[in-house]
């Protein structure tokens, strides 16, 4: 009442809706997208450079977002559409097949990771979801000569496991463990050099390069 009182009312004047957020008191997107941005909240949390600001191959990009935003179709996401299914996960055959058990905590998911952070000269403690991995791989601070091999790695994984978990779902035919690593690091080769590998030298070179310690 008393900040009402204090204010001078022009009753010439009509009254008009004001945007405070803004110079001139006009909403605008671009004004309220600012204004949340500014509050450091999911914007900042989303880790969309880590799939957008990329040299990825465009379904792999998409792919990844939609995983991302938990609508990858896994086993929970179709029993969640009301699909009748019995729920395991292709790949170890133990748990129930969710997004971060699938792509994260199962135990060839979990050796994938392994595998990039022993190149990487890495100790890490597995996050509980998706979403906070990438956040986190998105804000490890790594050199400019590794950042362009670094900023693919989780992509790849999540491609490699996705493709070999329909091969089992729908073909029945498990890769080896060592066949199926040897892949994804020759995928991620192909992503980051944009060719395929050429010769046994090149592809070697390229391992010893990813060590974040060079
Ligand atoms: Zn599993």
């Amino acid at each position: 009442m008393a900040t009402i009182q204090t204010s001078a009312i022009n009753s010439q004047r009509r009254d008009k809706l004001i945007w405070r957020h803004s110079r001139d008191g006009s909403y605008t997107v671009k004004a309220c997208y600012l204004q949340q941005s500014s509050k450091k909240t999911v914007i900042d949390q989303w880790p969309w450079k880590l799939i957008w600001r990329t040299k990825l191959p465009p379904k792999v990009i998409c792919f990844s977002w939609i995983t991302l935003k938990d609508s990858c179709l896994t086993q929970n996401n179709l029993m969640r559409r009301k699909f009748q299914i019995v729920n395991r996960c292709y790949m170890c055959l133990c748990n129930s097949e969710s997004i971060n058990h699938l792509f994260l905590h199962c135990t060839v998911a979990t050796g994938l990771w392994n595998m990039f952070f022993s190149l990487f000269g890495l100790t890490w403690v597995m996050p509980r979801s998706l979403r906070e991995a990438f956040v986190c791989w998105s804000s490890w601070k790594v050199g400019k000569s590794v950042k362009h091999i670094w900023s693919l790695v989780p992509a790849c994984i999540l491609w490699c496991l996705w493709t070999e978990r329909n091969k089992r779902c729908f073909d029945g035919t498990p890769t080896p463990i060592s066949t199926f690593k040897a892949r994804c690091l020759i995928t991620h080769f192909g992503w980051v050099n944009l060719s395929p590998v050429l010769s046994v030298d090149s592809f070697l070179e390229f391992i010893s390069s990813i060590d974040l310690c060079c």
